[in-house]
């Protein structure tokens, strides 16, 4: 997978090395040598990821890294520091200013390069929310996602190891920050994992090596783990192991002797990453279902209703059960609005689509069609059973008048609906739409408050 990667240092020599192995790796790669320079570069060349140097003159790598963090325009951006410092105050640090690693020169290669990978993919999935995300925003279908910096706090992890020891200090060192911690011992629960479905999970390494990469694949390959952070537990010389992971899915490592402060800001790293993406997932279904649904009703609207009956017709191929369809119309709709109000008429849509919900079978379709138009599609329905349903609406609906907040006195509405039957597979769904409508017409022709069957009832006794 290719990437645009920007590396930040001030040492000429530094960023030829550093470059020369980027580039022979296929990577693009740009380059700038201070922290303003490299805010701007953020800002305008939109990276993959950012490999940054801590030590800069006027501006430090943390510096840096805080600023690119905490704008939720650039937040997404993994963040790598490199320095030559190895201490832990330095590591711990660079975590809380919210960097995604950690490297120390002299780098070594294949850990840069593992991390590398793992780091852009990632970008890569969150981009493809981000994108959705602003397409919709194009087409005036939502807001800008709430990109609240999360705190990484109050978290539900779930811990996978089986050693005493280690799992009780791992659970203590995260109490600081409120996370919940549900401890596996066995490393072939993924079903468990996934009915758990927490914020990270931590897996240890243990000296069967298998089992754990196992699991990190098993839950990279299932559906509700797919996007879930993976951190590792081991030992320095499980780095081969390590880079293996990241390869198959892990997000992070660390180290053996643990440090719980790194420990911590490690998982909130990875906790604030999964809850953004979250918060991007729901944000889009969000507006997704608004784009499918109609607001003033909440029944669907007509864009779903072409999708769905579209496939309700293809299905009916394969059943051969016939697929029926009832258009509805308010009567003189126009004197609600004129007596009681636009609001008040508005109210009695929104009852009128209830009261269609609460007449259909959970499987037939209730859309609002258009202002005081609904349609029903009820699959697998022959049309006398069609019928019943349309007749008994139309009877509720001029015997029990509406109580709506805009108006005093209940509001008396009549109903016209014109029904369509086909078990014929040439049948288009515009076609059959069509002959409800024209079934709706004569309805309204023949004084409203009525249902007509198309084909009429002596026609059918002929299919
Ligand atoms: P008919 O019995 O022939 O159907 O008469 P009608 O008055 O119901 O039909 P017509 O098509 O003449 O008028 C429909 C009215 O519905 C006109 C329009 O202002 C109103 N309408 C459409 N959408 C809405 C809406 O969302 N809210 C409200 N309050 N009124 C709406
Ligand atoms: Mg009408
Ligand atoms: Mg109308």
């Amino acid at each position: 997978m290719s990437a645009r990667i920007l590396i930040v240092d001030d040492t000429p020599s530094n960023v030829k090395v550093l470059s020369a192995k980027l580039a022979k790796e296929y990577y693009e790669v740009i380059s700038v040598d201070g922290g303003r320079a490299a805010l701007k570069a953020v800002k305008e060349e939109a990276p993959d990821l950012v490999l940054l140097d801590v030590m800069m003159p006027g501006m430090d790598g943390f510096d840096v890294c805080e600023q690119i963090k905490q704008n939720p325009k650039t937040t997404h951006i993994p963040v790598v520091l490199i320095t030559a410092l190895s201490g832990r105050e330095q590591r711990i640090r660079g975590l809380e200013a919210g960097a995604d690693d950690f490297l120390t020169k002299p780098v070594d290669d294949t850990t840069l390069f593992a991390r590398i990978r793992s780091l852009v993919r990632l970008k890569h999935t969150l981009e493809q929310w981000r994108l959705r995300e602003e397409t919709s925003g194009k087409l005036g279908l939502m807001e800008e996602t709430a990109s609240v910096i999360d705190s990484g706090t109050n978290a539900d992890i779930i811990l996978v190891d089986d050693s005493t020891v280690q799992k009780t200090n791992i659970c203590e060192a995260l109490s600081v920050d409120n996370d919940r911690v549900t401890v596996i011992e066995d490393y072939d629960a993924s079903g468990k994992i996934v009915d758990l479905g927490g914020d990270v999970v931590i897996i240890s390494l243990t000296t069967e090596i298998e089992a754990p990469l196992r699991l990190t694949s098993r839950l990279r390959s299932l559906d509700p783990t797919r996007q879930i952070p993976i951190l590792l537990i081991g030992d320095a010389e499980d780095m081969v192991h390590f880079n293996k992971a990241l390869e198959i899915g892990a997000n992070d490592y660390l180290t053996r002797p643990l440090d719980d402060q790194e420990l911590v800001a490690r998982v909130r790293t990875q906790v604030r990453r999964k809850r953004y993406q979250d918060r991007l997932h729901e944000n889009f279904l969000k507006h997704l279902s608004m784009a499918l649904t109609d607001s003033l009703t909440g029944l669907h609207n007509r864009r779903y209703l072409s999708t769905h009956l579209d496939a309700v017709m293809e299905r009916m191929q394969e059943s051969e059960k016939p697929v029926s369809v009832l258009m509805i119309d308010v009567d003189h709709f126009k004197k609600v609005n004129d007596t009681y109000g636009h609001a008040a008429g508005d109210e009695v849509l929104h009852e009128v689509g209830q009261q269609i919900l609460r007449n259909i079978r959970g499987f037939d379709l209730a859309v609002r069609y258009g202002g005081e138009e609904f349609v029903v599609v009820m699959p697998d329905t022959p049309a006398e059973v069609a019928l019943g349903v349309a007749d008994r609406l139309c009877k509720k609906m001029a015997n029990e008048p509406l109580s709506v907040s805009g108006s005093k006195e209940k509001i008396s509405i009549t109903l016209s609906i014109g029904v369509a039957t086909t078990r014929d597979r040439k049948q288009t769904p515009e076609a059959l739409l069509k002959q409800s409508d024209e079934a709706l017409y004569q309805a309204k022709e023949a004084g409203r408050n009525q249902v007509i069957p198309t084909p009429s009832k002596e026609a059918q006794n002929a299919i």
